[in-house]
């Protein structure tokens, strides 16, 4: 281990909304940065032009501050703007830099340029391969003199820059995750730095870019484990330090095949879109791959901190279960203060239309009362409905129960009672010695009682129990949606 202060990164190509997957990888960078006191470091892998966007990469940083993962350095969400001495932190504007590194590995013979077209590459890799040997580029320019090359270049033709890989030997990494993994080098063949447009290649870039940075670990995708062995070499080549690695397991659907859009929502913005807490889907994805050494399930951040410790990384891959999200979302949910709650569903009520003007108390109220029925933040939507102070929607599933005879005799007492009363709200009790002060006045009980009352309540004969719900609509408005009923 370095002694060096430590400094990590979250290096996504924006290309799209921010996976899961990139949010764990996100994640365990962030816990590692505040665990050890280092630098957490947002970094912009935009080098592909065809695929990266602004507007990925302004949504993958909307979802990265969603979820409170906070950088130190790296472009700001506001403006994009750099903060941090280690900039420019979007590859596409590094581009001068991958171009001076280039040069000096050219200089000192650790590359060269290649002029083989790409129907060259590929009549030599279908001959290697008959020839059942692997693959690699066997570059007939290994050798020029740079001279030559250089003259062709003059001439107008545009060569790749070709990483040249030396005497066969092996590269060993201590993998935070996966103990020591050894790479012969046989296993690539000389490999582009530079594409002949100019652009460099992911491997160079990120190697470059993690040595500039003062980058001290790396945690990424397993997928990436096979990009070490040319970053090393890089490494090397131009007498970089190197990071520590730490490539964590995969992340699998309930039917074990690698999680993908199949398996449904995969973004977090769809989380975030169907009422996921943040803190429910960070403490989910902290536990996809890595374990409390005390066996706590429920964390907050702060105890993720705490906690986290890259030895307890499983190498094994981890299996995304849905409801064990959702059941992780209604404990954070109900551990959420009614205040905190109330600010969250009012921006989800605000999209919906849904008004309420209660004070405190009548927030507590209702929170208790629909708290512990809620999963996520949407399903405050329909419990909440009723209670909206909107006009009242009269459901056409009321028609029936609106023929009967006894129906306007019924709703008639009731908004008579309610009249009578002086109380901002009725309470339960209220509402019950009401009823039966109808029954025995209209001469009606069972269905004929409760449902045309329901329907002057909620617009509907079906539906949540009205000694629940009663008490929390003013009497003003169960007047008022009384009278309408009975005026239509
Ligand atoms: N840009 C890479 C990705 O989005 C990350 C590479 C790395 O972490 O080294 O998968």
């Amino acid at each position: 281990m370095s002694s060096k202060p430590v400094r990590v990164r979250f290096a996504p190509s924006p290309t799209g909304y921010l996976h899961v997957g990139g949010a764990r990888t996100a994640l365990y960078n962030y816990l590692y940065a505040k665990k050890m006191g280092g630098k957490f470091i947002l970094r912009i892998e935009d080098t592909d032009l065809e695929r990266s966007t602004e507007e990925a990469l302004r949504m993958q940083i909307a979802d990265l501050k969603w979820l409170k993962l906070y950088w130190d350095e790296g472009p700001q969400s506001d403006n994009l703007e750099d903060k941090g001495d280690f900039g420019p932190y979007r590859q596409s504007q590094r581009k001068e830099i991958y171009q001076r590194y280039a040069d000096q590995l050219l200089e000192e013979g650790y590359a060269y340029y290649c002029f083989m077209t790409d129907e060259e590459i590929d009549a030599q890799r279908e001959e290697l391969v008959k020839a059942g040997k692997p693959p690699q580029v066997q570059s007939p320019y290994r050798d020029l003199p740079m001279e030559e090359a250089k003259k062709r270049i003059e001439a107008g033709e545009k060569p790749v820059i070709r990483f040249r890989v030396g005497e066969k030997k092996d590269y060993t990494i201590q993998d935070m995750v996966r103990g020591e993994v050894v790479f012969p080098s046989d296993m690539v063949g000389d490999f582009v730095l530079i594409r002949s447009n100019g652009m460099p290649v992911y491997n160079f870039c990120c190697a470059i870019d993690d040595a500039l940075m003062d980058i001290t670990h790396v945690f990424r995708a397993e997928e990436h484990l096979s990009n070490t062995l040319r970053q090393l070499m890089i490494y090397e080549a131009l007498g970089f330090w190197t990071p520590e690695f730490g490539h964590l397991s995969i992340i699998l659907g309930a039917d074990k095949q690698k999680l993908s859009k199949r398996h449904g929502a995969t973004s977090c913005n769809e989380f975030r879109l169907r009422g996921y807490l943040p803190e429910a889907l960070l403490n989910f994805i902290a536990l996809l791959g890595w374990s409390d050494a005390q066996g706590r399930e429920v964390m907050s951040m702060e105890e993720l901190i705490q906690a986290f410790d890259p030895e307890r990384l499983h190498q094994s891959s981890a299996v995304f279960d849905e409801q064990k999200l959702l059941w992780m979302n209604s404990v954070h949910l109900r551990n959420l203060s009614h205040d905190d709650l109330w600010n969250r569903l009012r921006v989800i009520f605000d999209k919906e239309g849904l008004k309420f003007s209660g004070d405190e108390e009548w927030v507590d109220r209702a929170l208790d009362l629909f708290k512990t029925s809620m999963e996520t933040l949407n399903d405050a939507i329909e419990l909440f409905r009723p209670l909206s102070e909107t006009k009242l929607k009269i459901e056409d599933s009321s028609l029936e129960v609106l023929s009967w005879e006894s129906t306007p005799k019924v709703i008639g007492a009731w908004l008579e009672e309610l009249k009578e009363r002086e109380d901002k709200y009725l309470t339960e009790e209220d509402f019950g010695n009401i009823q039966n002060k109808i029954k025995d006045q209209v001469g009606v009980k069972g269905k004929h009682l409760f449902m045309p009352i329901r329907v002057a309540v909620i617009g509907k004969p079906q539906g949540a129990e009205l000694k629940e719900l009663v008490p929390l609509l003013k009497r003003e408005v169960l007047i008022q949606r009384a009278d309408e009923v009975l005026n239509r």
